[in-house]
């Protein structure tokens, strides 16, 4: 699949508009896009956290304010929507968002019958793969995306398609195992990624109110912080040498809040592990590995992107072609 694929005139698409939005822990991130891909607006509103209910009236009124402000002749044709949660596999309910007050909700038929649109789910680090993906350029088949945020989480694009998995959980990279013999974690497994490289886990082992602070002490030269960003970077490091031979990836980008804040003390780090195990380098390159360059925005337009490959994908064979990448 190219990646710059463009749509065939033709095709009605050409005047459909895509809203994507981002449920996170405490904002809701909004975008609107045109059938090539372009962010058309952008725009973000916190929310009360706890509250979903409250959350999803927010969603609907800045869908509802897209629909009556797109210009005449267009039409806000579908609706994507990025959770900070676990997701059934068939991607239409909310099976646990510890940080958004959901348990068990049937996200896409709701927002469906409400808004009266096609709507597609997907959690956030599989929608920031996405858009960090068309964000990388055209030619590339294979990458891998960790987001470094309050929990780790990922996505993996393969043969230019997000890997869902066979319950829906394919790029929670947040539970690779870097530490053999490390502490239980909240998914029930141990030493996971996530307990080193997360917003959280980094706060915690440098023993700083948020990783943020970590961050700051770091960067007037603070030992202990040091030290906590450096074991985080090569954590990552890790998960990237056990996935290689997996997924063979292209490009490996490191998005997030915590990546976006401390890349200088990161990237070193997870270079240094790949530096020193330098697994399958004698018969491929090393990955890329780069910078999210997207920055926050990444989950609201991967998710208007992954709503668009739903409308250009037919929904059963033998019409089937292959899904747009960009
Ligand atoms: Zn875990």
């Amino acid at each position: 699949v190219v990646a710059d694929e463009r749509v065939d005139e033709s095709t009605p698409l050409l005047d459909d508009l895509i809203v994507g939005a981002d449920i996170g822990g405490t904002k809701l991130s909004t975008v609107l896009i045109d059938s090539a891909g372009r962010a058309l607006d952008r725009s973000w509103v916190e929310h009360s956290g706890a509250d979903y209910e409250s959350i999803v009236a927010l969603l609907e009124e800045a869908v509802v304010r897209y629909q009556a402000e797109v210009p005449d002749g267009r039409r806000v044709a579908a609706l994507g929507v990025a959770v900070a949660g676990w997701l059934s596999a068939a991607r239409d309910r909310i099976v646990w968002g510890a940080n958004i007050g959901a348990h068990d909700e049937p996200i896409r038929g709701r927002l469906e019958a409400d808004l009266d649109l096609p709507v597609t789910v997907d959690n956030d680090g599989n929608a920031a793969a996405r858009a960090e993906f068309a964000a990388a350029g055209a030619g590339r088949r294979s990458m891998i995306l960790f987001a470094l945020g309050t929990g780790v989480g990922g996505g993996v694009m393969m043969e230019g398609r997000l890997l869902v998995g066979g319950f829906g959980l394919a790029g929670e990279l947040g539970h690779i195992q870097v530490d053999d013999d490390g502490e239980r974690c909240v998914c029930g497994g141990r030493g996971c990624l996530e307990l080193r490289a997360s917003g959280r886990g980094v706060a915690r082992a440098a023993g700083r109110a948020t990783s943020h602070a970590v961050v700051a002490a770091a960067r007037v030269g603070d030992d202990r912080a040091l030290g906590v960003l450096a074991a985080a970077g090569r954590a990552v490091g890790t998960a990237v040498r056990r996935l290689l031979p997996v997924v063979d990836p292209e490009l490996v980008v490191l998005g997030g809040s915590l990546a976006h804040a401390a890349p200088d003390f990161l990237l070193p780090a997870v270079h240094e592990v790949l530096d020193d195990s330098r697994p399958l380098f004698d018969v491929r390159p090393a990955p890329i590995i780069e910078l999210g360059r997207l920055g926050p925005e990444a989950g609201a337009l991967g998710a208007a992107l992954l709503a668009r490959d739903g409308l250009l994908t037919p929904p059963a064979p033998p019409a089937r072609k292959e899904p747009q990448s960009l």
